[in-house]
């Protein structure tokens, strides 16, 4: 099987989305990436496939690293594009998760990776203004979008191409996903915003409305539909700092030590995680 890492290497965006999970309120130096000896030292403990395979009670065969954010492209470029050319050469699967604005002006790092994920919660722009899905009122766009797609197709004709859509207060009542689908992405995920850091969730029958409004085009092969409880504990992240850390409390994350401190087994044993959630979201 393939066991995936999700690293929100930054949490520094360029955009403000109102219900943005990924807030830890640390000042930018406090994010590791920088130091490459404690990036490294993640790197190798991450690549351990002996290790994880022990821990998760399943062989893995393959190891993907995502990065995400924050938006990771705010980092700087040199700095990232050697991270994740490390990481391939370390033999990782290489996705990253981006809002797409920043992805024009560094196409070279789309050669590194094997897939690329573009969060796009709607393509209107009252809404992603709203949502504050947007830098200076510059909001992604049907032509920006078509834009960035042509971009990332012409820079790697291998790469995978994914959308994130979150449901929120903001969009539930809305048909996205058509338009989406029309663009062919590989993998195509659907997740309901989970109340957090004071940020309320959406209704069950909010969540429902959006479903059925969509349905047409959420019945297709390459579709995720993931509920409040699909997300809860079934990821493996690490925080700028090199921690694990994990949800489940609507008000704090629960961290592990640093990865590059006390090594994957250590740092794994102090977070929670869900594998069987894990394994049904991939299908494996
Ligand atoms: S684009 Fe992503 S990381 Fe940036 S504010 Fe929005 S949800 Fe948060």
């Amino acid at each position: 099987m393939q066991i995936i890492y999700n690293w929100h290497i930054t949490e520094r965006c360029n955009y403000s989305c109102k219900y943005c999970f990924a807030k830890w309120n640390k000042a930018a130096e406090t994010e590791i990436y920088e130091d490459y000896e404690k990036v490294e030292k993640i790197l190798t403990n991450l690549s351990q496939k002996e290790t994880i395979s022990k821990l998760i009670g399943k062989e893995v065969t393959s190891v993907r690293l995502n990065f995400a954010g924050g938006e990771p492209l705010m980092l700087k470029k040199g700095v990232f594009s050697k991270i994740v050319i490390k990481a391939k050469e370390m033999g990782f699967v290489t996705s990253l998760i981006t809002n797409g604005s920043l992805l024009k002006s560094c196409p070279d790092i789309l050669k590194y990776l094997d897939m690329v994920g573009i969060s796009i919660d709607s393509l209107d722009e009252a809404v992603c203004l709203d949502i504050g899905r947007c830098s200076n009122k510059n909001y992604i766009s049907k032509e920006k979008l078509e834009n960035i797609i042509d971009t990332i197709k012409s820079s790697n004709h291998k790469i995978r191409l994914k959308f994130n859509v979150v449901v929120s207060k903001y969009n539930y009542n809305m048909n996205i996903v058509e338009q989406l689908q029309a663009y062919e992405p590989n993998r195509l995920k659907i997740l309901r915003q989970l109340p957090f850091n004071g940020e309320e969730g959406i209704t069950d029958a909010q969540f429902e409305l959006f479903l059925s409004i969509n349905r047409k085009s959420l019945e297709k092969e390459n579709v995720v539909i993931e509920n409040k409880n699909d997300i809860i504990q079934s990821y493996l992240m690490i925080d700028p700092q090199g921690r694990f850390f994990q949800n489940g409390n609507e008000k704090a994350y629960c961290y592990s030590d640093p990865i590059y401190d006390v090594g994957l087994e250590q740092a794994f044993s102090q977070i929670k995680f869900d594998k069987e959630k894990f394994m049904s979201r991939y299908n494996q």
